[in-house]
């Protein structure tokens, strides 16, 4: 029986973009309006890029067209069981004009990992490095200039057989859209409150909690408004086996800061692995702090605060890169934690990535793709 993951890999054939330019491209008046607003997902670019898969060719047809809605069969499966993944990576404006990326591999690695787990065919890392510089050449004028904003990418792969009966599907597209983001704390870098959800799991074990996948997002929706209705903005999880452990936000890593330095964020199979967390743990190690990967107690996290051991607690994902958690709230309880300011671990490991992302400091670890030239 031949599986998705055993189907021909473009890794020895690297594809080739066919390119149909939009001919309704925004004017340059137009777009620069939306640029000095972008906000977050709101505007897209004039192209998109498609790649498709089926199982007897593989990833062939990889082409840049104009934006526009997809055609789908009303049958398509990503439509009924959701097997679908994504990717979140931004394209970032240095001062010299040229546009850069931020360790695109370690996307790609992860797009791999979540179509595995999806039963969806892989697309080689030099591939998706390739359709994010297709994107972002063809729309470059749309990556902002503004200090903190960037051109937000997302690719996707959805099922698309028109087929209902309950297995891989043997069709499939890959997209990469692309949005302009304005900078996520435009008056400075405010601490948020998180609402703990006791009701809900967004993960199983042996589920794809470590999956990046829209159902994993579906299921934090709920709990989501459960948190806007008791004044948070994000909902924290716990593993969902013993209602004990600390396991992530719907859509960021969290980490805990130790008065000795010590950085301490929550391991398990059904966390999603973030870029962010493990660039922010690794600057972190270069300044000679310890670095803790195990699982981590709600109990150790109220005790932590309590006792003044931990002094910092905050979130960190690509959209919003650094958050510093101001108050975890729960039914009947709340942990009001240590302001984060000026001169905290969280906002100096903030300024420190985001000056390298810029390019306003040295990239010790290669980081950095250019993705214009
Ligand atoms: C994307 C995502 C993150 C953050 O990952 P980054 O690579 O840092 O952007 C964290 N948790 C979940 C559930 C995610 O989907």
């Amino acid at each position: 029986m031949s599986t998705n993951t055993t189907t021909p890999s473009s890794d020895t054939f690297p594809l080739h973009f066919e390119l149909t330019p939009s001919a309704a491209s925004r004017a340059d008046a137009e777009r620069e309006v939306m640029l000095s607003d972008p906000g977050f997902g709101k505007f897209f670019t004039d192209h998109m890029v498609q790649i498709e898969w089926n199982t007897e060719d593989g990833w062939h047809d990889a082409a840049v067209i104009p934006y526009g809605p997809l055609s789908l069969d009303p049958a398509a499966s990503v439509l009924h069981y959701g097997q679908e993944i994504f990717e979140g990576i931004k394209a970032y404006r240095h001062a010299d004009g040229s546009v850069w990326t931020f360790r695109p591999d370690a996307n790609g690695r992860r797009l791999q990992r979540s179509a595995a787990r999806l039963a969806l065919p892989q697309l080689s890392v030099d591939d998706f490095v390739e359709s994010l510089k297709q994107i972002v050449q063809i729309d470059k004028d749309w990556v902002p200039f503004a200090e903190e904003t960037s051109l937000y990418l997302r690719p996707f792969m959805i099922a698309t057989e028109s087929f209902l009966g309950v297995r891989a599907a043997h069709k499939v597209g890959y997209y990469v859209i692309a949005s302009p983001a304005g900078a996520y704390f435009p008056g400075g870098v405010a601490p948020v409150s998180i609402w703990l959800s006791t009701n809900y799991s967004r993960a199983g074990k042996g589920g794809t909690g470590a999956a990046k996948t829209g159902g994993n997002y579906a299921a934090s929706l709920l709990p989501q408004e459960e948190a806007y209705a008791n004044g948070c903005s994000q909902v924290l999880f716990l593993d969902s086996v013993d209602t004990t452990y600390i396991e992530e936000l719907g859509g960021m890593n969290v980490v805990l800061v130790y008065k000795d330095g010590t950085l301490v964020t929550p391991q398990s199979d059904s966390i999603l692995e973030g870029i962010t967390r493990d660039s922010i743990l690794q600057l972190a190690e270069d300044r000679g702090l310890t670095v803790e990967r195990r699982r981590v107690s709600l109990a150790e996290w109220k005790e932590g605060v309590e006792s003044g051991d931990i002094v910092e607690v905050f979130a960190c994902g690509t959209a919003a890169v650094v958050v510093p958690i101001g108050e975890l709230k729960g039914e009947g309880f709340t942990i009001t934690s240590p302001v984060a300011g000026p001169d905290s671990l969280t906002l100096a490991l903030r300024a420190e990535l985001t000056d390298i992302q810029y390019g306003r400091q040295p990239d010790p670890h290669g980081w950095l793709t250019r993705l214009d030239a």
